[in-house]
């Protein structure tokens, strides 16, 4: 009997649809947000703690962009797998601790595929045993039998529940095989294409999920390709396409244009015209609008449908809803039998959430239309994303005060201590028990970070003097 009743009682635990852990760590998290974006758009605070990423893991990488946002030193570091593993699993722990029990986080540095497979499987089974639903940042210029590699076991057998992988394909990276100096953005298609198909053949050949994501800087030279880019590549299989206008931050030697030339609304627009829709992005934030814009949405066909209209109230009042009763469940992370009793957990208690979102479904069939949906049978999830860093002559400044308590009354700087307040970007430092900002990480800290790491794991063998001799 006792054993029955603890049974029931680990599935009621199981099955509670937000975890008191995370629920609290979201209360706090909204509490310390600054009040101007504390909307009811925001989803710091009211359903996810923000995305997180790793820094000084694997600083080389064997391309060169321009910009670049990585330090000078960073191409003379080692990699090397063991320090790679080594503090991902401590800056995971951190972000554990402070952040709670689930999040998305970026296995980001250098070039991913520079690490050998086992390594990088082994750093993404430690965010993941942290709770972390990972992502590895990559040029995209590696090949099949690294992806097996990496996803399959010296068995053969799956050792991730699934890959999840972000490639950054754009023409101002130089030293891709095959394309060493794009003249443009649209000769990186069939580049594009062959990263996306390799995940398609690895689930095809051994049923391994996964996720992929466009990522793409964006400068005034290839401000005006990105519709092309949006048009040709969407249904390669990206779940998601990442648009990050330019900043000075990083290698010097690798800034060679006026970023400032072009402004948010720019690229945005181009984002618009390359997806043939408007693309609000006022219905959900993340942070703050001036580092980030987010539209959810899916394509049936070549038509592309936002998730959330942020000019129609009913929509509004969707979202106010997800907030409220769905905000802060884990749907990534959670397999699909135990998210199906949470979510009928909240549907029992409160009868009104089903009939918000059936009027909501219904209202985004009327918009893509019976036939047009029965005509292609496929709804193809992809989200728009705009992450704009900031330059570290306004960073370094703000965070220096902001280390010192002070708010600036400098407009532009006390607006960036309002951007880096809002931040959504964290990295974790387990040496002092600290969270920074990612522009924080780029700015200010990868330079000295990088410098040290140099002497850890430098590029060439250290001959001592007597072996010289
Ligand atoms: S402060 Fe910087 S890292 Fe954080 S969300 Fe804004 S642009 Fe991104």
């Amino acid at each position: 009997m006792s054993r029955l009743f603890d049974l029931v009682r680990r599935f009621a635990r199981a099955t509670r649809p937000v975890d008191p852990e995370s629920a609290a760590m979201l209360r706090e998290r909204w509490r310390a947000l600054p009040e101007q974006v504390r909307t009811p758009a925001q989803a710091l605070g009211q359903h996810a703690m923000g995305c997180e990423g790793t820094h000084g893991v694997f600083p080389r990488c064997n391309l060169a962009c321009t910009p670049c946002y990585h330090s000078r030193d960073a191409n003379r570091v080692r990699v090397d797998g063991s320090h790679t593993v080594r503090q991902v699993r401590a800056q995971m722990r951190l972000l554990r601790q402070r952040r709670g029990p689930h999040a998305h986080a970026q296995l980001i540095g250098g070039e991913v595929s520079l690490l050998p497979p086992d390594d990088h499987a082994a750093a993404l089974l430690a965010m993941r045993a942290e709770g972390r639903e990972p992502m590895s940042m990559s040029h995209g210029d590696f090949d099949a039998d690294y992806l097996a590699a990496l996803a399959l076991d010296a068995n053969g057998l799956q050792r991730l529940p699934r890959v999840s992988f972000a490639g950054h394909f754009d023409m101002l990276m130089f030293g891709r095989r095959g394309i060493e100096r794009p003249p443009d953005e649209r000769s990186l298609n069939p580049y594009r294409r062959r990263f996306a198909d390799m995940f398609a053949a690895l689930r095809h050949d051994h049923r391994i999920p996964y996720f992929i994501a466009h990522n793409m800087t964006v400068t005034p030279r290839n401000l005006d390709q990105i519709a092309g880019v949006v048009r040709d590549c969407h249904d390669y299989g990206f779940g998601l396409f990442s648009f990050q206008p330019a900043a000075f931050v990083g290698d010097e030697r690798r800034w060679h244009e006026d970023y400032r030339e072009s402004t948010a609304d720019d690229v945005w627009a181009q984002i618009e015209a390359g997806a043939g829709a408007r693309l609000p992005f006022r219905a959900l934030q993340i942070g703050d609008e001036r580092c980030n814009r987010t539209t959810y949405g899916f394509y049936v066909g070549d038509r592309y449908f936002p998730i959330l209209d942020d000019e129609q109230p009913a929509d509004l009042r969707t979202r106010d809803v997800f907030f409220r009763y769905l905000g802060g469940i884990d749907f990534v992370g959670t397999l699909p039998p135990v998210l199906a009793v949470k979510l009928l957990r909240i549907v029992i208690r409160h009868p009104s959430v089903a009939v918000t979102f059936a009027a909501w479904a219904a209202r985004m069939l009327h918009r893509v239309g019976v036939r047009h949906l029965l005509r292609h049978r496929r709804i193809r999830p992809v989200t728009f994303v705009m992450h704009s860093f900031m330059d570290a002559a306004d960073v370094a400044p703000a965070w220096e005060a902001m280390q010192r308590g002070e708010t600036s009354t400098e407009p532009r700087i006390l607006a960036t201590q309002q951007r880096l307040r809002a931040c959504s970007y964290a990295m974790a430092h387990p040496e002092t028990g600290e969270l920074v900002p990612a522009c924080v990480q780029h700015s200010v800290l990868d330079p000295a970070e990088n410098v040290a790491l140099r002497r850890v794991l430098p590029l060439l063998p250290v001959v001592s003097s007597r072996t010289a001799r």
